[in-house]
């Protein structure tokens, strides 16, 4: 029992550290790479010199990636609780990812259809939707496009979401590997994505599906209880 409590104050502890850190490593970043891409503009810069300063701009935006997908929403819990429909945080979010579907030819079908209230952390869900939308699209990019469905329903007492798209598809194994630490198939990935989502889902109780076939597509099917 004492463990449990230390476990559980130690996860406060990050969860609180995360905030500070996504917002003090922010700052720094961007104007890091505001001066890099002044400086990337001079004309007396040797090619190789150039090379060193668009290198320290790719690494800057790797740094930034991270912090996106971890910790964007990222603040202390308590602050963050609220007793919703999640109405609020699926449009928010969708909103935010338009122009992101719009720059890979990714149409958005968004549904919403839930009544159910239930606790939960406003930002951790936000976050969480804003990781599955963008898997979704970065799965149709290559495709040339496609549509997102996000459909956010009740079934019985339940909370559903589904996030469903047409692009490259999961095999069995690919499946097997979501959620792991740093797992990755994309050249410019973080591979925490899905571990956020999990970790998002666990918290309220909740279930996720997944339904995939390589080369036709994924279903993300989020349940949660009330
Ligand atoms: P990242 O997006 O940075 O690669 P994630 O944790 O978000 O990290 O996802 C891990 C991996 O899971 C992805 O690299 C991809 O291979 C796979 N994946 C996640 N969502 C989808 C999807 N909708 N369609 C196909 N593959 C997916
Ligand atoms: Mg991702």
């Amino acid at each position: 029992n004492r463990e449990r409590i230390v476990q559980s104050e130690r996860l406060n502890v990050v969860s609180e550290l995360a905030a500070s850190v996504s917002h003090e490593i922010r700052n720094p970043l961007t104007v890091t790479s505001g001066f890099l891409q002044l400086l990337n503009k001079s004309k007396t810069m040797t090619p190789e010199e150039k090379g060193f300063v668009e290198l320290s701009l790719q690494e800057l935006q790797r740094a930034e990636k991270i912090v996106s997908d971890y910790l964007s929403f990222a603040k202390p819990q308590s602050e963050n609780m609220v007793y919703s429909n999640m109405k609020a945080e699926s449009e928010y979010t969708k909103n935010i990812i338009m122009p992101y579907a719009t720059m890979h030819k990714v149409d958005v079908q968004f549904s919403f259809n839930n009544s159910l209230n239930k606790n939960y952390d406003r930002n951790q869900i936000q976050q969480c939707l804003i990781n599955l939308y963008k898997n979704g699209i970065e799965a149709m990019k290559e495709t040339d496009g496609g549509t997102l469905f996000i459909d956010i329903f009740e079934k019985k007492q339940n909370i559903m979401i589904s996030i469903k798209d047409n692009g490259v598809g999961m095999t069995k194994d690919e499946i097997s590997r979501l959620g792991k630490p740093y797992y990755s198939t994309k050249a410019e990935g973080t591979g925490l994505g899905m571990l956020m989502v999990y970790s998002t889902v666990d918290k309220v109780k909740g279930t996720i599906e997944v339904d995939s076939e390589k080369g036709k597509g994924t279903t993300f099917l989020i349940t949660i209880p009330t």
